[in-house]
């Protein structure tokens, strides 16, 4: 088996991972920290959760040990999409570079440009960015990217679904060519294959596990869930939730539920706690230092469930969630295995369950075609029947209330340039799926169309 030892890395780095408590060299971590320190391209296709943050940290601040930062020429630059994921790699490279005097600057929205001009003037040796903060204080002149040696891209797939790819493009071209690039993806959707074609040089290419393979320590279960009528399926789904946590009891010591929108993992958060369930909500829409707040408060156990959306949850490094409830079936196949692989961490047992509303039965055969199995169907733990008296025309649905007019786009300064963003615009389908009653004109049938016209056929 390798040791750490054995890869190459400075004796601070590896002070530093001893003190981490990592024993063994995790399969990403033996795969490419060899070639990343000759100075090879590496292409690691690798989940979160494979210990693939330090397989790029650690070699990175190896060969950065040697040289000096300059003012405004960051030596190395890390792309992460979302604030929470760079804030996660700076947390990381402060642990294992804790033995260097290397310097960092973390460029995500919602943290002051002052602060990070006045570290970036000075000089930095590394830069862990989101694309668009990091083109924001580019074009404002503050930071030239000719000094970058070393590149990382992490979970380029997430990239590609938040409309990241011309950004990083463009942030590739601003970069000497000579650099080396590390890039990270869970997947190699064909746009990233060209990417990595075009900008990658000769890569060591490691894969250690397929992106739908989902783990088998966690244990996977939907209910196909019916309402008693169709309006009543938000507040039935609700009620749904709470019995599969209940049934769960004392195993579920903790839980990441996943929405598909942000409002939705409002609604969810909030009913949650008004039926005496210490939840709260994390999604694009909340400030960075709540964000932030309510991660580690889930994290020291202070709030046991979590609701979140898909982009804020990505990546997130939070062990021990004893289960994942998706609340709603993702739309897009491979986010189920991202959304599952939050439990079942490192070897431990997960449980991941989810809800699956006859609407959603397209989204979830997909899944069970990219994880290619079947995922066992368990009984609602509660049933549900529709009121004797249907409800008068004129009464709104349970919900109607909460629902959304418009919804935003996900992130607000860490948008992308381009207009290729997928997150804020809604497709043809997304845009007709609140369930919201059609408004009609009630009794009132306008004049003109009770008019008689005269046929012109002979
Ligand atoms: P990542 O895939 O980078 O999000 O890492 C997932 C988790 O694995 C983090 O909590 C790391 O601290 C941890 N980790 C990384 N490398 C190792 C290792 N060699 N041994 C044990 N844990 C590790």
């Amino acid at each position: 088996m390798t040791k750490f030892a054995d890869l190459g890395l400075d004796p601070k780095v590896l002070a530093a991972v001893d003190d981490a408590g990592y024993e063994t060299p995790t399969p990403i971590q033996a795969g490419a920290i060899p070639p990343a320190l000759i100075g090879r391209d590496v292409l690691g296709i690798a989940q979160t959760g494979t210990g693939k943050t330090a397989s790029f940290t650690l070699p990175m601040i190896t060969l950065l040990a040697k040289g000096r930062a300059r003012a405004r020429m960051p030596r190395s630059l890390v792309l992460a999409p979302t604030r929470e994921l760079a804030a996660q790699v700076a947390e990381n490279f402060d642990i294992y570079a804790k033995n260097t005097r290397l310097t960092k600057a973390l460029l995500i929205g919602g943290v002051s440009f002052k602060e990070q001009d006045a570290l970036i003037n000075k000089g930095v040796d590394v830069l862990i960015a989101t694309p668009g903060r990091l083109l924001d204080h580019f074009e404002r002149g503050k930071l030239l990217l000719t000094g970058v040696q070393v590149m990382v891209v992490d979970e380029a797939d997430r990239m590609l679904d938040m409309g990241f790819i011309p950004d990083i493009e463009r942030i590739f071209q601003l970069t000497p060519f000579t650099r080396q690039t590390l890039f990270f993806s869970a997947t190699m959707a064909p746009e990233i294959e060209r990417i990595t074609n075009t900008f990658l040089s000769n890569p060591e290419k490691i894969e250690v596990a397929r992106a739908a393979t989902t783990s088998e320590t966690i244990e996977q279960g939907v209910v196909m869930f019916k309402a008693s009528r169709k309006d009543r399926q938000a507040k039935e789904k609700r009620d749904l939730l709470r019995a599969l946590i209940d049934k769960e009891g004392e195993a579920c010591s903790n839980a990441i539920i996943f929405c598909n929108r942000k409002t939705e993992v409002d609604i969810v958060a909030k009913s949650l706690n008004k039926h005496g369930y210490n939840a709260a909500a994390i999604h694009g829409d909340l400030d960075q230092s709540h964000r932030m707040r309510t991660l580690d408060g889930f994290r020291d156990g202070s709030i046991r469930f979590l609701c979140a959306s898909d982009v804020a949850a990505r990546g997130l490094d939070i062990p021990n969630v004893s289960h994942v409830f998706n609340y709603d079936v993702p739309s897009h196949a491979e986010d189920y295995v991202h959304r599952i692989g939050r439990t079942g961490r490192a070897g431990r047992e997960g449980k991941a369950m989810m809800i699956c509303v006859p609407y959603d039965e397209k989204n979830f055969a997909a899944i069970e075609k990219l994880v290619d199995k079947e995922i066992p169907r368990i009984e609602s733990p509660v049933e549900f029947t529709a009121p004797s008296k249907p409800a008068s025309k004129s009464a709104k649905p349970a919900d109607e209330d909460k629902k959304p007019k418009s919804e935003k786009a996900e992130r607000s300064s860490d948008k992308p340039k381009s207009s290729r963003s997928r997150g804020g615009r809604k497709s043809g389908r997304d845009r007709y799926q609140n369930d919201e009653p059609v408004v009609g004109m009630g009794d009132h049938v306008p004049a003109f169309l009770t008019r008689s016209f005269k046929s012109t056929a002979a």
